[in-house]
C-alpha cells in the first residue's frame, strides 16, 4: 500500500493495459481517476471493481486529444479527490500502415491522442505536483519505437518515438520539482489493440515465447511510481519478453 494518500489518474483506463494499471494503482493504495473516451460502461465496471476491493475511484470522460476536455476532466478530478500525484499517460490508438500504404488522414488523429494528449494531460497535472514537490509520471510508449521489424507500424512507431523523447525532456524540465518522468515500452500485449496482429510470427521473435499480459505492464508501472524507484527518471523500461527482431536487427 505504498500509494496510500495519493491520487492517480490513468488515461484510457477503461480497457486493456489502462484498466490493469487502474486496478494495480488501487491495490497499491491510491485513489484512482479512471479516464475514458467512449467506454462509459467499461470505465464504470473498473470503478466498481476497485470499490468492491475496498478502494476509491471515479470515472471521468475526456478525449485527451482535446485540451479543453482535459482541463475540465482535471478540474472535476481535483474537486472530487484532490490534485493528481501520479499521472499515467496510457491512452493510445494504433493506425496500421507503412510508407507505401498509410492513409495519411489517419496520422493527425493518431498523433493527437498519442502525443498531443500526453502533453495536455501532463500540463494539467504538473502544477499541483510542483506545489507538493512530488509527482510521478509514467508514459506508455511501445517497442515499435525501438525499431521492431513488424510491418504496418511505421507511423505508429513515429508517434511512440515522440513519447520517448518527451519522456526524457519532461524529466529534465521537472526533476528539480521532485517529479520523475519515465516510460514503459510494452511489447506484444493481449488487448483489443493487438487483436489483429500476427501473434505466431511475433511469438517466434520473443525470447520468452509468450505474449505479454496487461499485468506485465501494470507491475512495471507500479515499480516506477513506488519508493523503490525514487532515483529513476528519464528512463524507458522495456517490457516485451525479449524481442529479437530489433535486438538483433534480424
Ligand atoms: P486498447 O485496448 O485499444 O485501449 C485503449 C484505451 O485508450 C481505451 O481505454 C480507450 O478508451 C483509450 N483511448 C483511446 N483514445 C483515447 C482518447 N483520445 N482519449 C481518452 N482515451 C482514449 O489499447 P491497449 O492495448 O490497452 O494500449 C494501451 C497503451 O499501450 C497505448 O498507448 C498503446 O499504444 C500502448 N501499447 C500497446 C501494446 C499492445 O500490444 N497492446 C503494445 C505497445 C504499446 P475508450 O475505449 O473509451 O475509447
Amino acid at each position: 500500500m505504498h500509494l496510500e494518500g495519493k491520487v492517480a489518474l490513468i488515461t484510457g483506463g477503461s480497457r486493456g493495459i489502462g484498466r490493469a494499471i487502474c486496478l494495480r494503482m488501487a491495490q497499491d493504495g491510491a485513489q484512482v481517476v479512471v479516464n475514458y473516451r467512449q467506454g462509459a460502461t467499461e470505465a464504470a465496471a473498473v470503478v466498481r471493481e476497485i470499490e468492491l476491493a475496498g478502494s476509491h475511484a471515479i470515472a471521468l470522460q475526456a478525449d485527451v486529444s482535446d485540451g479543453a476536455q482535459v482541463l475540465e476532466m482535471y478540474r472535476r478530478g481535483v474537486e472530487a479527490l484532490g490534485p493528481v500525484d501520479i499521472l499515467v499517460n496510457n491512452a493510445g490508438v494504433f493506425r496500421r500502415g507503412d510508407l507505401a500504404d498509410f492513409d495519411f488522414s489517419q496520422l493527425a488523429p493518431m498523433r493527437e491522442t498519442n502525443v498531443d494528449g500526453l502533453v495536455h494531460c501532463t500540463r494539467a497535472a504538473v502544477e499541483g505536483m510542483k506545489q507538493k514537490g512530488w509527482g510521478r509520471i509514467v508514459n506508455v510508449t511501445s517497442i515499435a519505437a525501438h525499431g521492431t521489424s513488424m510491418p504496418g507500424t511505421t507511423f505508429y512507431a513515429a508517434t511512440k518515438a515522440a513519447v520517448m523523447v518527451l519522456t526524457r525532456r519532461f524529466a529534465m524540465e521537472l526533476g528539480a520539482s521532485g517529479i520523475t518522468v519515465n516510460a514503459v515500452a510494452p511489447g506484444f500485449i493481449v488487448t483489443d489493440m493487438s487483436a489483429g496482429l500476427a501473434a505466431e510470427a511475433i511469438l517466434a521473435k520473443t525470447i520468452m515465447r509468450r505474449a505479454g499480459t496487461t499485468d506485465d505492464i501494470s507491475h512495471a508501472v507500479s515499480f516506477l511510481v513506488s519508493p523503490a524507484s525514487s532515483f529513476i527518471t528519464a528512463q524507458v523500461l522495456t517490457v516485451d519478453g525479449g524481442r529479437m527482431d530489433y535486438l538483433s536487427h534480424g
